[in-house]
């Protein structure tokens, strides 16, 4: 069923204030390899990377990065080391003459259709208080059949977004 949705090669969500926020092909491939179908994959994630839409509300992730050394993971967790993956953030900024920038951040979860866990949610309430971005700022979860985003909205109110 929700292969169909994967088949289509990107994902596009509806922004709650107007816009559209859309996964692209090469981004959704690779979050795609780590979908925890089997019960000994672990959880994974990463930073999103992309792009604002010059003239319009419309947001592309072109790009994410993976576990890389020194990320826990379990089935059930997954923590993100920071100074590699800022790297990787900083990096992309750099070649991309600074149009990639971070959007936010996936990771995966063990079950069809993925809810924020606790923890979940106290990390991403620290991290928007912690950085005080004014950008719009987003986290994807990746379940095995469906794949669910929340983006941050005035006042740290996290909002899922509706698949279009
Ligand atoms: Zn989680």
């Amino acid at each position: 069923m929700m292969r169909v949705r994967f088949a289509a090669g990107r994902l596009t969500f509806a922004r709650v204030g107007g816009g559209r926020f859309q996964i692209g092909p090469s981004a959704l491939a690779v979050m795609r390899r780590y979908v925890q179908d089997a019960p000994e994959k672990a959880e994974a994630g990463g930073i999103l990377l992309g792009r604002h839409i010059l003239g319009t509300d419309d947001i592309i992730v072109d790009d994410v990065t993976t576990p890389m050394p020194g990320d826990r993971r379990s089935r059930f967790q997954f923590f993100r080391a920071r100074r590699r993956h800022q790297e990787a953030i900083d990096r992309a900024w750099q070649e991309s003459s600074g149009t990639c920038t971070y959007l936010g951040e996936w990771h995966t979860h063990p079950e069809l259709c993925p809810i924020p866990s606790l923890i979940d949610r106290l990390r991403w309430q620290q991290k928007l208080l912690r950085d005080r971005f004014s950008e719009p700022i987003f986290f994807v979860i990746v379940g095995i059949s469906e794949v669910r985003v929340w983006e941050r909205l005035r006042h740290h109110r996290l909002m899922p977004l509706q698949l279009l």
